[in-house]
């Protein structure tokens, strides 16, 4: 039986990564039939809106969606799409995997997996100016919203994520020294949920600021990380640059009942059109995605063909430090397969 995915290509490099990545998922015969749906400016330019009913209407359908990044305008025009995804299917814990697949660069052996809270805390929209006298912009105020709910379902995804891949640690990343009130309700519930676990999994705890420095001295030493939305919307790119770049950064939205896959990276519009953006952080969301549908064998093999292809080093994207071009990389891949 295929199973039905909505497939978003995007704008900017998003349609040329989203071909080939479509192309790799057919070459691995995997059997997914495609609902092809449009958001961002490329929904603009169809349906003069950002976020069409249509694709909406599909996402509810399928439950599952491959996303390519969607340009979202700076300080003014429609909000984050990406965001209002996340609000409007409530995609509680946002995964982002990152691990070392080109030797010799700074960090050997990173295998980390940081799940950021993603509907909540700064990022949850209640945001205002003050008016002060006849400054209508004398103060701004943005809340962060940090809910006993909305914590422990990510914190307990973390540890049910870390049993179910045979993981050993869950590193709770906070900042409760100073936000006493938000972090310290998430490290509150942390904690709790960890004794649940302390057969299974080991549980440590992070101030935010010391974590950014030991991730970049000894990151081999974390395992799974778990943490409010904008530390890990930060820290996670952190960790992108630790292997290699966000060229190779998959991220998984996830909720109870739908799901969206997606680089971590944006449109890139510096080379948009030119036929050179690396295909491999929508593909490895590909990935993630097919072991979600529970077709990991594949998915392991998409990744061993991706991981050689990096490592043989003959026909690699410029960012990778090679020369090839976006479809010349992918038929490299489909060879390897
Ligand atoms: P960006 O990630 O698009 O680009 C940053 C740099 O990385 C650029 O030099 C770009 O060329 C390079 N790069 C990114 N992906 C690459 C790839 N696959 N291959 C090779 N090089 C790659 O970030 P930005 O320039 O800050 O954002 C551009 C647009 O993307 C903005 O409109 C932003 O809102 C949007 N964006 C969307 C998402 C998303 O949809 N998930 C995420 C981030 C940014």
């Amino acid at each position: 039986m295929p199973t039905d995915v909505t497939l978003i290509p995007g704008d900017g490099i998003g349609p040329s990564i989203t071909d080939v990545t479509v192309r790799i998922l057919d070459a691995a015969g995997s059997s997914i039939r495609w609902d092809r749906q449009s958001a961002g400016m490329a929904g603009v330019a169809q349906w003069n809106d950002p976020l069409p009913d249509s694709t909406l209407e599909s996402i509810r359908r399928t439950r599952l969606a491959l996303k390519g990044p969607l340009e979202t305008p700076v300080g003014e025009g429609y909000r984050s799409v990406n965001v209002a995804l996340r609000q409007a299917f409530d995609l509680y814990a946002n995964v982002r995997p990152a691990r070392t697949i080109r030797p010799g660069g700074r960090f050997d052996d990173v295998d980390i997996v940081l799940i950021r809270e993603n509907t909540e805390g700064l990022y949850s929209g209640v945001e205002h100016y003050i008016r002060i006298g006849d400054d209508p912009k004398a103060a701004a105020e943005s809340v962060a919203i940090v809910t006993r709910l909305g914590s422990e379902r990510v914190i307990r995804y973390a540890f049910e994520y870390a049993v179910r891949h045979s993981r050993t640690k869950v590193t709770l990343v906070h900042k409760a020294n100073i936000l006493k009130f938000s972090s310290g309700l998430f490290l509150e519930v942390g904690r709790a949920v960890a004794t649940e676990y302390e057969d299974r999994i080991a549980f440590e705890e992070r101030i935010v600021d010391a974590m950014a420095m030991q991730l970049v001295i000894k990151p081999e030493t974390f395992d799974v990380l778990v943490t409010t939305n904008l530390f890990g919307d930060i820290l996670s790119d952190e960790i992108a640059g630790l292997v290699g770049g966000l060229g190779l950064a998959p991220g998984g939205n996830i909720g109870a009942h739908a799901a969206i896959f997606e680089a971590v990276h944006g449109t890139a519009p510096d080379i948009a059109g030119k036929g050179i953006a690396n295909p491999s952080a929508l593909l490895l969301a590909a990935c993630m995605m097919l072991d979600h549908i529970g077709d990991a064998g594949r998915a392991s093999r998409i990744r061993d063909a991706l991981s050689a292809t990096i490592r043989d080093g003959t026909t690699i994207t410029r960012d990778l430090g090679g020369t090839a071009g976006t479809d010349a990389f992918a038929d490299a891949i489909i060879a390897c397969l």
